[in-house]
Parts: structure tokens; sequence; C-alpha cells
């Protein structure tokens, strides 16, 4: 039995090139101890749960059904899912189970987007009549151990202690490294599988600009460990990450300048008009926005760091305290000697699986970041499911047949489902599409929050749904409806019989099933409906 240590080399590099690395964090790396930055009670707590300081790793079971590899959400829901049905599983994570979308993703950014959202309202409150709300300051660092604590606080759900004792997992922190087609070593433990699944998800991608490694620049790894808000805050990358970092630094304070080297416009891959609703918003709340913009070099000069960007056939610098970087993921494919098992992949696109997510070793499944093109918590937890299935019960199943919805918790939010209407048109379908702004809808006006709207495409000449956009201050909520109608096969005439609460924002998703109601009334039936009546009058 040997205790596994190790450092969480992320967290520790971003304190070193910044010089805030303090003695205790220096002893804890020559003890090879797990840290998570800030050091607090918090981080302290989360760690307990995502990487206990005192983890024994097990001796491995002579055969496994399932040895998995990342413990993100992809590997907990798969490990969690087969222990759950009777499976002997080995669960492998080499730094924080919860993977990203706990400690470093989804969790911290919703925390301090809706501290900044807080702020904002406050300091917009004068559209109800409450003075004062200008003078309204925050406190960065408290906001930022706020989303700590409550980040903390969710952690014993993905922790090692409930994955062992409740679900009956082995749970080994190390590398997970593959040593034949139906073997993984992990710190020296051989574990032989009947079934394996890859879920070793994403990173984001380094940044390639002259300067940016000896400048230094945050990503999603190191941002949350900030305790002080840089007063000048570059971001690079117009994307969702981007998009919604971007927002919150600036409403927390920061003055923020987007970059968005290849686009020139936010949210690149969503409706014109959905992206422009928010650019405008930036726009508004002071967010400078350099679209697109070709970025020469960064360097450090007189404590800032300086960004040379080309535009309009000239030369700018752009000064700032720090630069955040959200141009893309890359998959985490080096380390996991995926030739030993015959395991095909992309060094870009990650590991290659089939619509059943096997990969070129019939025995070796993937799921979650590591192999599927839209990255999301709950598309790795859908495709767990599915991996269980099929790894372990003979299933069928397709990632294909997904219906895959998104939302960017910017504000207002952009939530999408199925097909663009570009690729329903390149898919051969003719569409019918729909748009209702939020200003025919009371309770937006009501709220204050009436930009934006719902849209819908139709396959023409009936009701079914091929995809859909909403701009809103909660269309993450509004885009369920919407979800549910095209899993269970349901036509937009489904939603509009039935009853939404008055008022309500859904209204809008209401709404266009009377648009698409409205549609069906041509004029010849609107002929032989006036005929009828008049028939009746007589
Ligand atoms: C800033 C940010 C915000 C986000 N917000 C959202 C959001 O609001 N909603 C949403 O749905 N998605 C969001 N995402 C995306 C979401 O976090 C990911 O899609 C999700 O975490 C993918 O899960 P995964 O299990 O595939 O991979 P990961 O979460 O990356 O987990 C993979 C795990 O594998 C481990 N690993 C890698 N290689 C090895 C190895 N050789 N041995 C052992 N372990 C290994 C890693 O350490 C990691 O813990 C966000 C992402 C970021 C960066």
């Amino acid at each position: 039995m040997e205790t596994h240590r190790r450092t969480i080399a992320l967290y520790v590099d971003f304190r070193r090139s910044n010089d805030t690395f303090g003695a205790i964090e220096e002893a804890l790396i020559m003890n090879e101890l797990p840290v998570i930055l800030p050091l607090g009670k918090n981080n302290e707590m989360l760690l307990e749960n995502v990487h206990p300081h005192d983890w024994i790793n097990p001796e491995p079971a002579s055969l496994y059904n399932l040895v998995v590899i990342g413990g993100g959400t992809a590997g907990l829901v798969t490990a969690a899912g087969a222990a759950g049905l009777g499976a002997k599983v080995a669960l492998i994570e080499r730094n924080l189970l919860g993977g990203d979308c706990l400690n470093v993703g989804c969790v911290p950014s919703k925390g301090i987007i809706r501290a900044a959202r807080a702020l904002h309202d406050g300091k917009t409150s004068a559209e109800f009549c409450i003075a004062g709300g200008e003078q309204l300051t925050i406190d960065f660092a408290a906001a930022m151990e706020r989303m700590r604590r409550i980040r903390a606080e969710i952690s014993p759900h993905d922790s090692a202690r409930r994955f062992t004792e409740e679900l009956g997992v082995d749970v080994f922190f190390g590398e997970g490294r593959f040593s034949g087609l139906d073997s993984i070593e992990v710190e020296g433990k051989r574990l032989r599988f009947k079934k394996a699944a890859v879920c070793t998800g994403a990173r984001a991608a380094a940044s390639l600009i002259p300067g940016m490694e000896e400048t230094g620049y945050l990503t999603n790894e190191t941002v949350f460990s900030l305790t002080e808000l840089p007063e000048r805050l570059a971001v690079i990358g117009a994307g969702p990450i981007g998009s919604e970092m971007a927002q919150a630094f600036a409403r927390l304070g920061s003055k923020v300048t987007v970059l968005g080297h290849l686009n020139d416009h936010i949210l690149p891959r969503e409706d014109r008009d959905a992206a422009e609703i928010v650019q405008q918003a930036f726009i508004r709340e002071g967010i400078e926005l350099f679209l697109p913009a070709k970025i020469l070099r960064a360097a450090k000069r007189n404590g800032k760091k300086v960004i040379t960007v080309e535009k309009e056939g000239g030369m700018l610098e752009v000064a700032v305290d720090e630069i955040l970087v959200g141009i893309g993921r890359t998959p985490n494919v080096e380390g996991l000697n995926l030739e030993a098992a015959g395991i095909a992949y992309d060094p870009l696109l990650g590991v290659k699986v089939n619509e059943r997510l096997q990969t070129s070793n019939s025995r070796v499944y993937a799921a979650g970041d590591i192999c599927f093109p839209y990255k999301f918590t709950h598309t790795a937890d859908a495709l767990a499911r599915i991996l269980i299935a099929n790894a372990l019960f003979m299933g069928r199943q397709k990632s294909s047949a997904l219906v895959v919805p998104w939302c960017t918790y910017t504000d207002p939010e952009v939530a999408h489902v199925g097909m663009y209407e570009k690729d329903a048109k390149d898919k051969g379908h003719e569409v019918l599409t729909l748009t209702i702004p939020l200003t025919d809808v009371d309770r937006a006006l009501l709220d204050g929050e009436a930009e934006g709207f719902a849209r819908v495409h139709l396959k023409k000449g009936t009701d079914k749904i091929l995809g859909a956009t909403i701009v809103a201050r909660h269309a993450g909520e509004m885009i369920n409806e919407l979800s549910l109608a095209m899993t269970a096969g349901l036509g937009l005439s489904a939603i509009g019989r039935t009853i939404h609460p008055y008022p309500t924002q859904a209204e809008a998703v209401r709404k266009l099933a009377d648009a698409y109601n409205r549609t069906r009334l041509t004029p010849f039936v609107k002929k032989v409906l006036g005929s009828w009546l008049k028939l009746m009058r007589s």
C-alpha cells in the first residue's frame, strides 16, 4: 500500500509566475502535497473531498468490469452508474475529482457571474426607482471566497470517500496509462479490465502568441484563484468562456478589453442577431472590443502586460494587469499511452469514437470532452449513460440521437438546441423560422428584462421542431421546454396546447406556437371559416 502524493501544479505555476508565491505553499509543494490556491478553509474542504492528502490507493482487484480514467463529470457518472448496477469499477484521477466543471469551470464561473449580476442589478436599479444604486461597491476577495465556499459545499457529491464508501468504487489517485490492450497502470499498480472508459477531458488551449509565456497569463485553471480584482483585464477569445468572464469581471469593476482574434463578433457560433444583443450589452457596460484583432505579441513593461495588436492597418497597444486566455480546448490525450492499447486519436480533436462511443480498441470506450465536439457537463453526463449501456450491457445507443441544448451565461443568456437555420437548410430541410421578441411578453416587460427573443425553426408544413434559440435573461431555463419537445418527438402545437402560468417569461415559447398556428390560417382556411360563421348567422 502506498500513499499517493502529488502537486497540483497548475495553480502553483500561476502564483509563481506572479511573484505571489508564499512560504506555506512552497512547503506543501516541497512535501509533494496537493494544494489549491488560495490556501484557506474552503479550499482545504474542497481538497479533502476531491483529493485528500492522506489518500491511500487500494490494492487493485484481479479483474475489473470497468476501469475509468478521469474523474470529471464523464468519469464520475460512468463510475457511479456502473457501480450502482453491480459492476466492479476502478476510477483513476490524476488531479481533482470533479474535473473542470466543479473545480475550474461551470461551478466557480457561475458563482462569480452571480455576484457580478447582483452588483449590476443594484447599480442599475434606478429603473425601479431605487436611489443610490450607482454607489454600490463589491468586496471582490469576499465574493471570490463565497464562490469557493459554495464550490466546497458542492464537492462532497464528487468526493473520493463517497465514491469509495457509498458507491463501492476503487478510487486511485495518479496518472492513468495504458500498458496493453486490457490493462492500465497507475502509481506502479496494474489494473486489468474487461472494459475501460477514457474520460480524460480537455484543458485550456495554450496561447501561441509570441511573448505570452514570459508575460504570464490566466486561464480557467488559474483565474478562480485570484484574490485581487485586476484593474485592467484583457480577455483573449470571444467565445462562451471568454464572453462570460469578460462581462463578469467588467461588472465586478475591471476595465475589460476583449480581443477576438478570429472573429468580427462575440459568440460567433450563435445567430448573428442573438450575439448582437449580447454585444450591445457589452458595449453599454463599457467593455472595449477589438474584433477581429490580430495579436502580434505580448510583453511585460513597467509592471504592466502589454499586448500589441494590428488593427485596420495600424498598430496599437493594450496595457493591462492580467490577461485571461479562453481560445478553445485541447483534449487530454498525452501520457495515456493510447498506442499501447491500439486506441486511435487526434491530438487536436481527441480520442476517436464511433456513434456508440467505442474506440478503435473494442474493449475501450470514451465519453465527455475527450471525444465529443459539444463540450458541456450535461453532454458528458448524457454520454456516460450511453457508455455504460453499450460497454457493459451490449446496448446499441447512439450519441447522434442526443438532442443537445446549451447556454452561454452572459446577460442576457443565449441558449440553443438542435439545428440552426443554416444547418437545417444544409441538411435539405425546408425551414419555417418564427421569432417572438421579448417585448411581446408581459412578464419580461414588468421585470425590465425585455431584451431578447425566442426563435424556433420548424420543418416547413409541419410543427416538427428542428432547432431553437432563446436570448433572454433566463434563456437557459426557458430552452428546456423546447428540448423536451424535441426529445419526446412532440411538435410545437403540443406546447401551444400547454397552459403556461401568466405572467411568465416562458410564455414567449407558447407565443411561438401561436405564431405557428397563425401560419396555418391560410386565405383558403380563413374563407372556409368565414363562410361557416356567416352561415351560422343566417
Ligand atoms: C470556465 C468554464 C466554464 C464552463 N461552464 C460550463 C457550463 O456552464 N455548463 C456546461 O455544461 N459546461 C461548462 N463548461 C464545460 C465543462 O466544464 C466540461 O464540458 C466538463 O467538465 C467535461 O467533463 P469531462 O468529464 O469530459 O472532462 P473534465 O471535467 O476535464 O475531467 C477530466 C478529468 O480527467 C483527468 N485526467 C486527465 N488525464 C488523466 C490521466 N492520464 N490519468 C488520470 N486522470 C486524468 C483530469 O485531471 C480531469 O479531472 C465550462 C468549462 C469551462 C472551462
